[in-house]
């Protein structure tokens, strides 16, 4: 996903909705990230990485079960498994193809990687009720934030549950936003959820409830635990995401007015646990100075 895509008006500055967990870590981490044409402007040097073998095989997954959602809201029935495993592989390809892969011990291979995506699905599937029904899926979505800011992003599902009927006989249902993570940690999104119930506002979408529902990726040989679903509230989630929002705006703006554009002016988390040559563009580049503080190569902490 890239800015380019939402066609913002010139001069315009955007933040993404699933960028907002980096900023939590370490905001000169996410400024590496997402403003490395600038930072080369300004004369700093940061590394090349691939992508993680991690990110494209949630990408795959993405892919496979938004396909499978939307399939079965259509035609009230679950598509053929395999008809979403080539959906989710063919966008693992892709992504490999176009991004490189940084292989890790629990994915070591493609192979691994599409196994993993088998895995994935048909654990998804089998948690998949008939009595919910997606309202959106995969939808990208942009909301102006103040100034030149805007706020993007991709927001997995809205989900609409069927509840039966209230002692009356009226039909009750509850609508809930969801946002699906692999990984090998349960990560807490909780600001990017609140990004898409403040842009899903502008759509008439007012969830009552929002969640992420995270599936294990784990090697060949592992069996694949069920999904994990962890609620939040809508609203704890969207103060979050103003919080949140407001202090990158803020900072990256003084960053970019600044007579001498400082590093400093970014705080940095040489703690975070994605401090690694492996992980971080910056590390132990004059972006950051903070960290040569740590062992080059250091890969210990990830
Ligand atoms: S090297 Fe560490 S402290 Fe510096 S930007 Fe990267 S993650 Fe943050």
């Amino acid at each position: 996903m890239s800015a380019d895509e939402f066609q913002l008006p010139d001069g315009a500055k955007a933040a993404r909705a699933s960028s907002l967990i980096t900023w939590q870590d370490c905001p000169r981490r996410w400024m590496a990230q997402q403003r490395r044409r600038l930072l080369a402007n300004l004369g700093f040097e940061l590394a090349s990485r691939p992508s993680s073998i991690g990110a494209h095989v949630g990408s795959g997954a993405h892919a496979a079960v938004g396909w499978t959602w939307e399939e079965l809201t259509r035609s009230g029935e679950l598509p053929p498994v395999t008809l979403a495993d080539e959906r989710g592989i063919t966008k693992l390809r892709e992504r490999a193809r176009e991004d490189g892969v940084l292989f890790d011990p629990t994915t070591p291979n493609l192979n691994d990687a599409e196994l993993a995506i088998r895995k994935m699905v048909r654990a998804y599937r089998d948690h998949m009720s008939a009595s919910t029904r997606a309202i959106m899926v995969e939808a990208a979505m942009v909301g102006r934030v103040g100034g030149d800011w805007y706020l993007t992003g991709h927001c997995d599902a809205y989900l609409e549950q069927d509840l039966g009927l209230s002692p009356d006989g009226v039909p009750m249902s509850i609508l809930r936003l969801d946002d699906f993570k692999t990984g090998v940690t349960i990560p807490a999104p909780v600001a990017q959820l609140g990004s898409y119930i403040w842009l899903g506002r502008a759509r008439g979408l007012k969830p009552k409830a929002a969640s992420v529902t995270f599936l294990r990726r784990t090697r060949r040989t592992a069996d694949q635990p069920p999904p994990l679903v962890r609620t939040i509230s809508p609203q704890l989630a969207e103060r979050t995401a103003r919080t949140v929002l407001g202090d990158l705006t803020a900072k990256v703006e003084a960053f970019e007015t600044a007579a001498d554009p400082d590093p400093l002016i970014i705080p940095c988390n040489p703690s975070s646990h994605l401090c690694t040559a492996k992980y971080c563009p910056a590390f132990r580049t004059r972006w950051c100075p903070e960290s040569f503080l740590k062992p080059a190569g250091d890969d210990s902490n990830a």
